[in-house]
């Protein structure tokens, strides 16, 4: 049985709308953020890697500059007898001109290497140990596409010397006749490159995370309000559905100018329209006797915890038979209609007035000693003596009969009213027009 309610309340927490809401305003943001910053990432990191490829390629050609105002003129290459190719410019032989490249190396901060046809010639690339790349092939990739293609290529992440991957730039060299002999090439370690790229995403990165905080902040902050106004509404409801009259709903929900706000004065009136039909009789506009049964409970429950004298009062009309008789029912429901407008304005203290039964009323005065009540309810009594009801014409009279009793600290309900009426009784039995306390 416990294992079930708990599921039920799960099943209930889960259902709420302001998880729903919450969903609602979380996962869009969540999600359009995740894309947004994926593809941003990747753009980022794609336009860095372009930067890189034309900082390569500047290097290269400054490299060849450097070369050139060295070794001014045309390369050639010559074969010696061991079989070893040289490269010549202008008549001089560069291929043990380490110096120069390490010197490029210092000033450009890249790896820098001289081919011959696919094997390197000169490198400032060492391994581990520290020795040079010397005499080492490129990869096949980079001879076909450079050396058979006879054209520059750059080489993102994908070329490996030793066991290091590296970004890379190869361009092609030619001699005067415009064979292809060999290459330029410099590269980076990917490594470096990678971590570099990640450093400058940092901030993007932050900017993109605070902005998706920010906009799932203010979307949340959104949603907890309007489900807010809904919780209100509903609680509001479920109180008007308990007949829980005196449920008030907050004026700035009042107020707003949408259809929450709508709702809310819809609800409004329907608490005033329902209220009406269950506390308010019909013709006299006075409370019901059912709203009369739950002031006298609350009155016997408040009357211990305040200390406040509480008196109860019963009133008939007298020989309303006969107004009946001779005037007519309707010109009963006009008397009756008066007379509950008089009971009204001149119950002068804290209370209720209530229509008990047909012609008869109940008086419940809160915060009223016997003497205050004797006094309000005889000026009462005479003030409908006095009035003249006009009806068509004619001019009715009638007087009231009453009987107050004043409320003894936990008196039942029933010996109250039993009490009030049997006063009430009295008066009748003595001449009417009279209040018997
Ligand atoms: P008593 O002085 O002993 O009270 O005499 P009474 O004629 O008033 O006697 P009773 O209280 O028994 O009569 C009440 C009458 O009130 C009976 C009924 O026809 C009439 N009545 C009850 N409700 C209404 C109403 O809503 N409209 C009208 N016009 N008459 C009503
Ligand atoms: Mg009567
Ligand atoms: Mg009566």
């Amino acid at each position: 049985m416990d294992r079930q309610n708990k599921e039920k309340k799960t099943k209930e927490r889960k259902n709420r709308l302001g998880w729903k809401m919450l969903a609602l305003a979380v996962l869009p943001v969540l999600l359009l953020g995740t894309v947004l910053l994926g593809v941003g990432m990747h753009a980022f990191s794609r336009s860095m890697e372009n930067h890189v490829q034309k900082e390569m390629t500047e290097e290269t050609k400054l490299i060849l500059k450097m070369l050139d105002q060295k070794y001014p003129g045309e390369f050639s290459l010559y074969k010696d007898e061991d079989h070893n190719y040289h490269i010549y410019k202008n008549g001089q032989d560069i291929s043990n001109d380490t110096e120069f490249i390490d010197n490029m190396k210092e000033i450009m901060g890249v790896e820098v290497t001289l081919f011959c046809q696919d094997v390197r010639l000169l490198t400032t690339l060492t391994s581990e140990k520290g020795q040079r790349y010397v005499n080492t092939a490129v990869s096949p990739v980079v001879t076909k596409e450079v050396l058979k293609g006879k054209k520059a290529h750059f080489y993102r992440s994908t070329t490996t010397v030793g066991k290091e991957r590296n970004f890379a730039y190869y361009e092609p060299i030619f001699l005067k006749d415009g064979t292809c002999f060999g290459m330029v090439g410099v590269c980076r370690r990917a490594t470096d490159v990678e971590k570099s790229i990640r450093v400058a995403m940092i901030p993007l990165m932050f900017v993109c995370l605070a902005a998706m905080f920010i906009i799932g902040a203010i979307s949340v902050w959104y949603a907890h309000k309007l489900t807010g106004r809904i919780y209100v509404l509903q609680r509001f409801m479920k109180r008007l559905t308990e007949e829980e009259f005196e449920a008030e709903l907050p004026s700035n929900l009042l107020q707003l100018q949408d259809e929450l706000g709508d709702l809310a004065r819809s609800g409004r009136r329907m608490q005033e329209s329902i209220r009406r039909q269950v506390e308010l009789d019909e013709l006299t506009q006075l409370y019901n006797r059912r709203f009369g049964d739950k002031q006298l409970q609350q009155m016997r429950t408040q009357i211990g915890e305040s200390g406040v004298p509480y008196c109860v009062a019963i009133g008939d009309i007298d020989f309303f038979k006969k107004v009946n008789d001779e005037y007519g029912h309707e010109a009963g429901d006009v008397v009756l209609t008066r007379v509950s407008r008089l009971l009204r304005e001149c119950t002068v203290c804290k209370g209720v007035v209530c229509r008990w039964g047909g012609e008869e009323f109940l008086l419940i005065m809160e915060d009223c000693t016997l003497e205050q009540a004797v006094e309000i309810l005889q000026k009462l009594l005479d003030t409908i003596e006095e009035q003249e009801i006009e009806y068509q014409g004619r001019t009715i009279r009638v007087t009231m009969s009453m009987g107050v009793v004043a409320v003894e600290e936990k008196e039942e309900i029933d010996d109250i009213l039993r009490s009030a009426d049997s006063k009430l009784y009295y008066a009748k039995s003595h001449g009417r027009n009279q209040l018997r306390s």
